[in-house]
């Protein structure tokens, strides 16, 4: 009996497979800064297919393990992780995927481009990292908030080295039992240790990437008020002098049994006179410092979001040309190819929001106040838009694969399971929603999205009339809302509206973004990107039923710059 034995998804380069990617970095970069990028990108996405893949596979299937004491009763809080995980801490650091924005020859050659070219090689390299983009996200995070205090250069230094000998990773310690988004009810204590420092006491109930060198915890410093905003960001060594044994009254409590993430050790900590460095004047608020970490972060989610979904429909697509179905490729069917033209259109989105929004971090960090501006309402727009798309997606990714989606040595089914923790941490849907209304009712809030918009329409008039007056159409009606929203904030009707209003404000965002691209993209003679905003725009703004169109343009969609 001759036994059937599907072959399975192969992974094409995904620097030379992506023109999506490719287009935005000609656009954002121009052609010579594109070109000043190309060996990074094609030295990472060579990885990313050889070792970096086999790395993947090994972290997640060799979890770490805690050991909490030696044999003789001596306290160690060792986390012991897998050598793949191992290989992707040291690829980090010699992609330079920290580093990249703060190297000065990076800025001699991007200026605030930089931010481009590392959100590229975070795109290429996260969906296959075994989620060490995690602690990439916290110590990125950590090293803006350093460069933007001054404080601590010598840990600013290991976290932006692209030596793995020297270069370190941070956690970061905010959330409580009692509360993650509620971060005011925080009880972490810090005291003056005696001696000149400072030391924390108190629970931190999620801390990823436990076996990192440092953490940003947060804390209240004694004698300050009550509330979020006198909260302090602290550094804290995580190892003692010897580098190895824990910091003095640092417990780890349990390693969290999480649903995704699983190469990533997220535990819970006890910290009972910890020796930590403020990073703000203990004596001032010290919130709005930290919130420079969190955007960064939040920024990486959204980059974590477009790249897992770019990765999927590439895993979708080369099973789709392998897979025969009803007499013919899975590829060639009408149906199959509506759906996965669906998918490529929404990862194309995402990918939008991601790259505009490490586009406007740049400019931002290099004091374009403008960019600051468009920043604030951004950042959590690209964070909780992709988070969404990029769980609908991966629920679809899985399907496209049959049952062997649902099969864990497929390796397919971690799709899934990584993909729902990015609406969750660093700020849930809802509590994303909660500032995007904050944004708006500060000031002139909206007037960098609305303004967008309108020229987005606008320039989209000749070209695209139909999809120009959707857009035009959907922005009357925004403009509108947000006005309501501004106007009182705390009506109950608004707050419960403020969901739905940042998901439409996120979704038109993105079809300014992708109808911009468009008409640079048109410029050069390539429509590709066109058909593609105008489906984004058809499907996410109108409502409309687009199937017959996915199917008839798949080619060109799954091509489009
Ligand atoms: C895998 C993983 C890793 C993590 N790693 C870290 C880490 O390294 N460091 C860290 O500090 N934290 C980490 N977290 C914690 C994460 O940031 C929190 O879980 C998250 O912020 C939500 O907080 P919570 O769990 O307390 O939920 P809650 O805040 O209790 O939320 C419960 C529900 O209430 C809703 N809600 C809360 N506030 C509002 C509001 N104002 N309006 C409307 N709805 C609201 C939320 O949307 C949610 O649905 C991690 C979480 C996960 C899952």
């Amino acid at each position: 009996m001759t036994r059937f034995v599907q072959t399975g998804p192969s992974l094409r380069d995904p620097y030379t497979a992506d023109p999506q990617l490719r287009g935005w970095l000609d656009r954002l970069l121009g052609e010579d800064g594109h070109a000043a990028a190309k060996h990074r990108l094609s030295d990472l996405s060579a990885e990313v297919i050889g070792p970096l893949r086999a790395a993947h596979h090994d972290a997640e299937t060799h979890p770490p393990a805690l050991t909490r004491f030696d044999a003789w009763g001596e306290r160690i809080e060792r986390v012991d992780t897998s050598a793949g995980w191992q290989a992707q801490r040291a690829a980090a650091a010699r992609h330079g995927v920290v580093a990249l924005p703060y190297l000065p020859e990076a800025r001699d050659t991007w200026g605030p481009g930089a931010r481009v070219v590392q959100q590229a090689l975070l795109h290429l390299w996260g969906p296959e990292s075994a989620t060490f983009s995690c602690p990439v996200a916290m110590a990125d995070g950590a090293a803006a908030l350093l460069t933007q205090t001054g404080a601590q250069p010598g840990w600013l230094a290991r976290l932006i080295a692209t030596d793995p000998a020297v270069a370190i990773t941070s956690g970061q310690w905010m959330t409580e039992s009692q509360g993650g988004s509620d971060i005011g009810r925080s009880t972490t204590a810090a005291h003056p240790d005696g001696a000149g420092g400072w030391a924390l006491t108190g629970d931190k109930w999620f801390c990823s990437a436990i076996d990192s060198a440092m953490a940003v915890a947060l804390a209240r410093p004694e004698g300050a008020g009550a509330g979020s905003r006198h909260l302090v960001p602290f550094l804290v060594p995580r190892y003692g002098a010897d580098g190895r044994s824990p910091a003095p009254g640092l417990q780890v409590l349990r390693l969290k049994d999480k649903l995704g993430t699983r190469a990533v050790p997220t535990g819970e900590v006890r910290l009972d006179g910890v020796p930590a460095f403020p990073l703000t004047d203990p004596a001032q608020p010290g919130l709005a410092a930290m919130m420079t970490l969190v955007v960064v972060t939040r920024l990486h989610n959204a980059a974590a979001a477009a790249g897992g979904m770019r990765r999927g429909l590439e895993y979708a697509l080369a099973y789709a040309a392998e897979r025969t179905v009803a007499g013919g490729l899975l590829a060639d069917n009408p149906l199959h190819r509506a759906t996965l033209g669906a998918l490529a259109v929404d990862a194309a989105g995402a990918f939008a929001l991601a790259a505009h929004s490490f586009a406007l971090l740049g400019r931002a960090e290099h004091g374009d106040a403008a960019a600051a501006a468009e920043l604030r309402l951004a950042a959590p727009l690209a964070k909780l838009t992709t988070g969404r798309l990029a769980v609908a997606s991966a629920s679809e990714y899985l399907e496209c694969f049959g049952g062997a989606g649902y099969v864990e040595d497929t390796g397919i089914p971690r799709l899934l399971r990584d993909a729902q923790v990015l609406p969750i941490w660093e700020g849930t849907t809802n509590v994303l929603s909660v500032d995007v209304l904050r944004a708006l009712g500060s000031g002139d809030g909206a007037r960098p999205l609305l303004l967008r918009l309108t020229a987005a329409a606008d320039a989209a008039t000749h070209r695209l009339p139909g999809v120009a007056e959707a857009l035009a159409a959907a922005t009357a009606r925004l403009a509108a809302d947000i006005a309501t929203a501004a106007a009182d904030p705390r009506d109950p009707r608004v707050a419960a509206g403020a969901r739905e209003l940042a998901l439409r404000l996120g979704h038109a965002l993105t079809a300014a973004l992708l109808l911009e691209h468009a008409a640079w993209a048109a410029e050069r003679g390539d429509e590709r990107p066109a058909l593609l905003a105008s489906l984004w725009i058809l499907r996410r703004l109108g409502h409309a039923d687009i199937s017959a169109d996915l199917h008839a343009g798949f080619d060109q969609l799954i091509n489009a710059a």
